[in-house]
């Protein structure tokens, strides 16, 4: 684990012996969250990141960094740290540390609120092809050669490796290392949020002809599918995997909402039972 700039709670918050939450993020949600709670000052927050990105944006809220090696891990952290709150506020494809935050919050007794931001919608004149896997994506796109903008991850993209015949267009926001064992490949190295137009330039320039993308939800990348729209541009679009049955909302007002609800006395993590 690496603690980031900012990691300890100010003074003034242990003083007041103020609830403790814990953030699970890696989201633009997770990070207005702790912002609008920090302003408040109701809690003490602190912010969990997986540690994935090299140049995290900076928080508002005192930041951990890493894995907690666990279902265990995060046990014994909601312990030794006295949580008495947690809010999952990870992308909705980061399926196991949601798995993990479920079955630790209910070990340790702390309340858990999933945030999760709404599925998009297929509109009037998208054209979307469903896949459930990232691999069964890269297969409808079937055998011919496409040129294809790749909307996944970084350690996702090597799912393309299976389907060399595409030219891929591969954004992401560290570079691709190594690069893809392709015989064409083009890097975008970009953070969003994406315009649409913007998106709608970049689809232009590029001849692309069909998109890979998760259905992620939200604006910030939402660009590519309207512009995509527009131009008569077919996506490939993966579902989310399944998460644990969790209290969920889907805005950081419902977060702020669930936390004026919970009752005012310690979790048992807090009182060290
Ligand atoms: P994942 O598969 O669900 O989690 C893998 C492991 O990474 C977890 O078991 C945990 O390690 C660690 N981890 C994940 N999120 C963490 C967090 N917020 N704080 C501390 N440890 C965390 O997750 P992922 O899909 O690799 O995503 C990693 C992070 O990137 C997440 O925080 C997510 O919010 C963010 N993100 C993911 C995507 C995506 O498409 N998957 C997109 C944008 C942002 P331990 O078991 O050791 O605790």
């Amino acid at each position: 684990m690496v603690s980031l700039p900012g990691m300890d709670a100010p003074p003034s918050i242990r003083e007041t012996g103020a609830p403790r939450l814990l953030i699970l993020g890696g989201t633009a949600e997770a990070r207005e969250l702790a912002a609008a709670l920090q302003a408040r000052g109701t809690f003490a927050v602190s912010l969990s990141l997986a540690g994935r990105t090299r140049n995290p944006l900076p928080q508002s809220a005192p930041t951990r960094s890493g894995g907690f090696g666990g279902v265990d891990g995060l046990e014994a952290h909601l312990r030794a740290e006295r949580i008495d709150a947690l809010v999952d506020a990870t992308h909705p494809f980061a399926a196991t540390m949601s798995h993990h935050a479920h079955e630790a919050a209910r070990r340790a007794g702390v309340p858990l609120l999933a945030l999760q931001r709404r599925e998009w919608q297929r509109q009037p004149g998208d054209i979307w092809r469903e896949a459930a896997t990232i691999p069964e994506a890269v297969e409808k796109l079937g055998p011919a050669p496409r040129r294809v903008l790749v909307a996944l991850g970084r350690n996702e993209v090597r799912a393309l490796e299976a389907a060399p015949q595409h030219a891929c267009l591969v954004r992401s926001i560290d570079p691709v290392e190594p690069p893809l064992a392709v015989p064409q490949a083009r890097y975008i190295e970009a953070r969003g949020p994406f315009a649409e137009a913007d998106e709608h330039a970049l689809l232009t320039a590029h001849r692309i002809d069909a998109i890979l993308s998760k259905n992620s939800g939200g604006e910030a990348t939402y660009g590519k599918i309207a512009a995509a729209r527009a131009l008569g541009i077919e996506v490939i679009m993966v579902a989310r995997p399944a998460r644990p049955e969790v209290e969920t909302v889907d805005s950081v007002d419902g977060v702020l909402e669930w936390l004026e609800r919970l009752p005012h006395h310690s979790s048992p993590a807090r009182r060290g039972v």
